[in-house]
């Protein structure tokens, strides 16, 4: 048996490496060519081999299904192109921009809205050249209030380049705040280290997102990559998205969100999935989407809360799907509790 000590990127290493059974490696080989691979020991740790249906496997395992790509499935689905005056740079919201340092990632999710675009190549991260443009831009506009670092996975970069962008930014008086987004922690929590913790803290306040959609991806390392950065004082949100399988009950919802408030991660978004191609088979509706964040608000705290949000096809930025709880009736407000049970409230 392959060791698990490096990160599987071929059905054969997979196989190899007891993931997936040998028959499946022929099926999986297209779908290889099409979808960058990558499992990291510390992603192989947390897959039971033995269920066919473990919920950390779905989200990195590739499946045959992800080559039946649906007619409203799109290469760019959130639109990202079109808000793109530079490379690296997405502006599509007055007062923040992304900034896309890198096309790689440790882990390559089976359901990524940039699954097109994200995977080793030979423009793996973004040219002096074009940083040098992407940053002029920031530069340029003042109304950009926030900057979202992303990719890929801005952790990639070493903690040097990483120190090198965060004091470019943090020297542009108009932008206040970073955002670095990332699933590093879950996916190789080694390399949050103290070095790459200075090296994201500048002068500016700074935010990490934190990518986590099951609760066994919180494992004792990803906490600790966790806790580092908050001891050190950054503030932490979490990102999940709603995948059938993995995580659209409401136990396991509720088990995520105790999770990440507990590991000092403030549950942000839960996103619905994204019209990524090939990714139909984990994706859930809307209606049920909103019948588990109604079942989550009756069981869990408010901290507990993430917002359902929906990037709409196209690029037209996020929808908020949770369901309102108040109605106007009449003369009056008719407002919903967490159970269900509908209240006035009158219009003085
Ligand atoms: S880590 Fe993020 S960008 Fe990379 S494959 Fe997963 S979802 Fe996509």
């Amino acid at each position: 048996m392959l060791d698990r000590r490096r990160t599987l990127r071929t059905p054969e290493e997979l196989a190899a490496a007891g993931l997936i059974p040998p028959e499946r490696v022929a099926p999986l080989v297209p779908v290889a060519s099409r979808y960058s691979i990558a499992v990291t020991p510390a992603i192989a740790d947390l897959i039971d081999a033995g269920d066919a249906n473990d919920p950390i496997a779905l989200q990195f395992v590739p499946s045959e299904a992800e080559l039946d790509a649906g007619p409203h499935e799109r290469a760019d689905p959130i639109g990202d192109d079109r808000h793109s005056p530079v490379p690296g740079i997405v502006h599509r919201y007055c007062d923040r921009a992304l900034l896309k340092l890198t096309h790689v990632c440790p882990v390559y999710c089976r359901f990524c809205f940039r699954r097109e675009m994200v995977g080793p190549g030979e423009d793996q991260m973004l040219s002096p050249a074009a940083l040098e443009a992407a940053l002029s831009y920031i530069a340029a506009h003042d109304e950009i209030w926030e900057v979202i670092l992303t990719g890929g996975d801005p952790f990639m970069l070493s903690p040097r380049r990483l120190a090198q962008v965060t004091s470019r930014l943090c020297a542009m008086a108009h932008v206040k705040i970073l955002r670095w987004h990332t699933r590093m922690p879950i996916a190789e929590p080694e390399r949050i280290t103290d070095e790459l913790v200075r090296a994201i803290r500048g002068a500016k306040t700074t935010y990490v997102s934190v990518h986590v959609n099951h609760p066994r991806e919180l494992s004792p390392a990803a906490r600790s990559a966790a806790a580092r950065m908050a001891d050190a004082g950054i503030p932490l949100l979490s990102q999940s998205v709603l995948l059938k399988g993995v995580n659209d009950d409401v136990e396991t919802l509720e088990a995520l969100m105790r999770a990440l408030v507990e590991a000092r991660i403030q549950p942000y978004y839960l996103h619905h999935m994204d019209l990524a191609p090939g990714t139909a088979h984990l994706r859930t509706t809307i209606a049920e989407g909103q019948a588990l964040m109604r079942a989550l608000r009756a069981r869990a705290s408010g901290l507990c809360q993430p917002h359902y949000v929906l990037d709409i096809p196209g690029g037209y930025a996020k929808a908020l799907l949770a369901p309102c709880d108040a109605e106007r009736e009449g003369h009056s407000w008719r407002v919903r509790d967490a159970e269900g049970t509908a209240h006035d409230y009158p219009i003085p």
